[in-house]
């Protein structure tokens, strides 16, 4: 989704990597997806380098994002990912936006369209951190923990075993509650391409983009560049 077009309103605003929909890969359902800019984690094996640099990605306006969560929620879209980057490093604007969004979805009578973040934190950490805690405060379910290339595993969503899927709500925990303990062969990837870039959407296994990667080479598509490796 094009968030460009110069300066945001003034106002809230939280730096964003993209935003893309419909993203059926990162929860239940069709979701607009919000990946933040900036994730000082750093973890091995990062899908995501390019989220890294808080320099990065640009500033769009919350009033933009809730403009698309609105055209989401009209377009019968099932919830809302954000994911990173990590969005515990903007906490207010993570925070307003989750605000804005359980706002939107009421007044449209949606309630029934969930609100996932990612984060990279612990639990200890967000329990830890009352600023944390309160930007989750609309979360409907979260999924913490650093991504470890070394624990490999088949749990839906989540791209290592040490990472948690915790319902955080009623709506959190019938939508997420039977899906806490499913596994799958293979997880769902999206493959999108827009103006020339490709991008891959969900979580994969350890080893599948590089196998992903030897595949297209193999038919004539190469990579100027991935953000999977340094
Ligand atoms: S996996 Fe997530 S938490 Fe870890 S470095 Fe990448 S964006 Fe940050």
């Amino acid at each position: 989704m094009d968030v460009t077009g110069g300066a945001p309103a003034p106002g809230p605003v939280l730096r964003v990597s993209q935003v893309l929909g419909p993203v059926t890969a990162l929860g239940p359902g069709r979701r607009l997806g919000v990946w933040v800019q900036g994730c000082p984690l750093a973890c091995a094996g990062c899908m995501s380098r390019q989220t890294w640099d808080p320099g990065g990605g640009q500033d769009v306006g919350l009033e933009r994002l809730l403009g698309l969560w609105a055209g989401a929620l009209a377009d019968g879209y099932d919830g809302l990912t954000v994911s990173g980057g990590e969005p515990l490093e903007q906490p207010a604007a993570l925070g307003a936006l989750l605000a804005g969004a359980d706002r939107l979805r009421t007044e449209a009578g949606r309630t029934d369209a969930d609100l996932l973040v990612y984060s990279g934190w612990e639990d200890s950490e967000i329990a830890a951190s009352p600023v944390a805690a309160a930007a989750l405060d609309r979360a409907d379910a979260v999924i913490t923990g650093r991504y470890r290339a070394g624990e490999p595993t088949g749990l839906v969503w989540r791209g290592s075993a040490n990472q948690h899927l915790i319902p955080r709500t009623p709506l959190g925990r019938r939508r997420y509650g039977p899906h806490l303990e499913r596994t799958s062969d293979r997880p769902e990837l999206q493959v999108r391409v827009t103006d020339g870039d490709v991008h891959i959407i969900g979580v994969p296994r350890s080893g599948e983009l590089s196998a992903l990667e030897r595949d297209l080479a193999a038919r004539g598509v190469t990579f100027r560049e991935n953000t999977w490796r340094p």
